[in-house]
């Protein structure tokens, strides 16, 4: 499943799923633009991992939920690499609480980033593919879009809303060849995930079938089948990539 000559942009690439999804790709052989919001030593890293191992890429820090940035990211990349050819929308935050003592802030966080963020990259980069005929998107979603989860009003519904917005734009693009479809990881070890309580990482565990935790390498992989050529006849889909915690309609 190679992806020579593709271009792709993973939002969030610095860390965790992002991260593993990078790297995935640029060992199909996509040049790969590695996006961060604040860590760019970070991203410079996977770019020289990406680079040590013989692959093509470059960092491109912006924030998604500021949609000139957004814009200029997208001119640059075109610009410099003949655009987007496979975006991951991959930049995720959560701001955890219950309901009742959730502030707006924290709901327009995690709804900016986590879903807006997915629209605004979408808008910008599709007008590219649009004209070459051949896209793919990719939306990371959660477990949590699907089942819900309390103390994650914002995340949920960011999350749920992202799968909402994948089946529109499959609708939307594919007469111009672009597949659109999520990606819904379960339970991954990163940084968003390790500071949970030892308790609550136990009761998940007992609630995976497979009996493990996942690893963004698991994600990634799942990222690399959607983006390929071979996966061309599927779009508007969520893939579950969670151990069989949950395991979709
Ligand atoms: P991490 O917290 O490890 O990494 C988050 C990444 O998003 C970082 O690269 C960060 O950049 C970037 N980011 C955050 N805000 C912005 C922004 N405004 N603009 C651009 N980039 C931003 O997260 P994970 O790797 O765990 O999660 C990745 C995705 O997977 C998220 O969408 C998450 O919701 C989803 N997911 C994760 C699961 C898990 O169990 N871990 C389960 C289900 C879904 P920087 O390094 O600069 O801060």
């Amino acid at each position: 499943m190679t992806l020579a000559g593709k271009t792709a942009l993973v939002t969030g690439g610095s860390r965790g799923i992002g991260r593993a999804i990078c790297l995935r790709l640029a060992a199909q052989g996509a040049n790969v633009g590695i996006n961060y919001v604040s860590r760019a030593a970070a991203a410079e890293e996977v770019l020289a991992e990406i680079t040590a191992a013989g692959g093509k890429g470059f960092v491109i820090g912006f924030d998604v939920t500021d949609s000139a940035a957004v814009q200029n990211a997208v001119k640059t990349i075109s610009a410099d690499h003949g655009g987007v050819d496979i975006l991951i929308n991959n930049a995720g935050i959560t701001r955890d609480g219950l309901m009742a003592r959730m502030k707006d802030e924290d709901w327009d966080a995690v709804l900016n980033t986590n879903l807006k963020g997915a629209f605004t990259c979408s808008k910008e980069a599709m007008r590219g593919m649009m004209k070459k005929r051949w896209g793919r998107i990719i939306n990371i979603s959660s477990v949590i879009g699907c089942v819900g989860n309390a103390g994650q009003v914002n995340y949920a519904a960011a999350k749920a809303g992202l799968i909402g917005l994948t089946k529109s734009m499959a609708k939307e693009l594919a007469s111009r060849k672009i597949t659109v479809n999520c990606v819904a990881p379960g339970y991954i070890v990163t940084d968003m995930t390790t500071e949970l309580p030892e308790e609550i990482k136990e009761s998940i565990l007992a609630a995976i079938p497979l009996g493990s935790i996942g690893q963004p390498e698991d994600v990634a992989d799942a990222v690399a089948y959607l983006a390929a050529e071979e996966s061309g006849y599927v779009t508007g889909q969520t893939l579950h990539v969670n151990g069989g915690m949950y395991m979709g309609n």
